[in-house]
């Protein structure tokens, strides 16, 4: 029945307490015999298609090309699904796992937004009750994910403890769980925590990978290289996941590299930065101080500032399967801006750290092989971090009256 081998490496493994072991077990039993049930799989490729909107096209971007000289470039572009990122692949088939499982109510926590977003919208498709832990700093900065959220018919729960941000709404959403397994299901959004989570998100946003795959082919493509932005991984590792076994295309995870090297200015975890730790139920590289105690971080994107990496990609980054490059928050915002000129598209600022890397390394490619960079999610929500950096006085000025209205 175990298909999946809890670790990765030295990463991965279930570090819970008691209590939450029985509804791992219970999760992960019911996964494998959900991935092994033709009926489960047909409802799922019929919900991705027909609710999300797959697949997701793969768009050469030949303006970019022309102008950045080297590789062709291309771009899977996941913030055509509905909800506008990737996210909603695992939410729709973790949503889909838990309705099979008999489960009344799903919990979630989220941190900019985006997965309470996809879980809240998939959750009112299937009508199941839905609760979203959500950090009050994140509230605020974030408030127009909370009010798409409520649309859906989801809670919104402010969590005010430690620094009231995404680490703080985890240790919440596991509290819930532990004391409400029994009819409720912990929709977790990123390839990490205790395991099956890590196996099971790969698995759920593997569907980007595998369309990947036959997109290749039929374009007939030298493929060098995938690149994908790495905050949990979640994106990354379901882009790579037909690849991992083979020794080409080249694999490349961009980290965020903030606004410098100092503590607490980047949330760059691979290449040395990160040390081994157990937090939230899982071992994986963390930004950690002497005492183990984890950092602060910083990215300009609220989906990669966050301490901690999934542990298949800390493995194969280890393992040197992933090479591992980060992007400053200047230099996303430049290729938010770039290719939205070039190429018609508003990368969302995560995805703009891959597109950043894409870049700087097109020239190191020959011309008639390429890239292909994952747009993980679509730059709509960020409207007000982009006018903020772009566009200040006269976005002053427009909310101030809208707010006098
Ligand atoms: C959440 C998010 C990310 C980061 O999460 P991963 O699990 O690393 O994929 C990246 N891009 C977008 C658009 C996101 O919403």
């Amino acid at each position: 029945m175990k298909r999946f081998n809890d670790f990765f490496g030295q990463f991965g493994g279930r570090y819970v307490a008691e209590m939450l072991r029985a509804p791992l077990d219970e999760l992960e039993a019911a996964f494998l015999d959900a991935l092994d049930d033709a009926s489960f799989r047909d409802l799922l490729a019929l919900t991705l298609r027909d609710f999300a909107g797959r697949p997701t096209p793969l768009l050469f971007a030949e303006n970019a090309t022309r102008e950045l000289g080297g590789a062709r470039i291309y771009i899977k572009l996941e913030g055509l699904a509905h909800t506008g990122a990737h996210k909603i692949n695992n939410a729709i088939g973790q949503a889909l796992l838990a309705k099979r499982m008999g489960k009344t109510r799903i919990i979630a926590e989220t941190g900019a937004g985006q997965h309470g977003v996809a879980t809240a919208a998939v959750c009112a498709r299937l009508g199941i009750p839905c609760r979203v832990y959500m950090g009050a700093v994140d509230m605020r900065r974030q408030k127009p994910n909370v009010f798409w959220m409520e649309r859906y018919g989801a809670e919104v729960v402010a969590v005010t403890g430690g620094s009231a941000t995404l680490k703080d709404a985890v240790n919440e959403a596991l509290r819930d769980w532990a004391g409400s397994f029994r009819d409720t299901h912990y929709l977790l959004g990123s390839a990490l925590g205790p395991s099956p989570y890590p196996d099971m998100v790969r698995e759920f946003q593997s569907v980007i990978g595998k369309e990947l795959c036959g997109q290749i082919e039929e374009k007939g493509l030298e493929c060098a290289a995938l690149v994908a932005c790495v905050g949990g991984g979640s994106n990354a590792i379901g882009f790579f996941s037909p690849f991992l076994e083979s020794e080409t295309p080249e694999l490349i995870g961009v980290e965020a590299g903030g606004r410098g090297t100092g503590v607490g200015e980047h949330a760059a975890r691979m290449n040395g930065r990160g040390q081994p730790g157990i937090v939230q139920g899982y071992k994986s590289l963390f930004l950690t101080d002497a005492d183990g105690q984890v950092l602060s971080t910083h990215s300009v994107s609220a989906g990669l500032d966050y301490p901690g990496i999934g542990p298949q990609l800390a493995h194969l980054g280890t393992m040197g399967r992933v090479r591992f490059l980060t992007a400053s928050d200047a230099e996303a915002l430049e290729a938010v801006k770039f290719f939205a000129r070039m190429e018609g598209m508003i990368f969302a600022l995560e995805s703009a750290h891959a597109a950043a890397a894409v870049m700087r390394i097109a020239r190191d490619y020959p011309a008639e092989s390429s890239l292909v960079v994952n747009m993980s999610g679509r730059g709509d929500k960020d409207l007000f971090i982009l006018a903020r950096a772009m566009d200040a006085e006269p976005w002053a000025e427009f909310l101030r009256e809208e707010a006098a209205q």
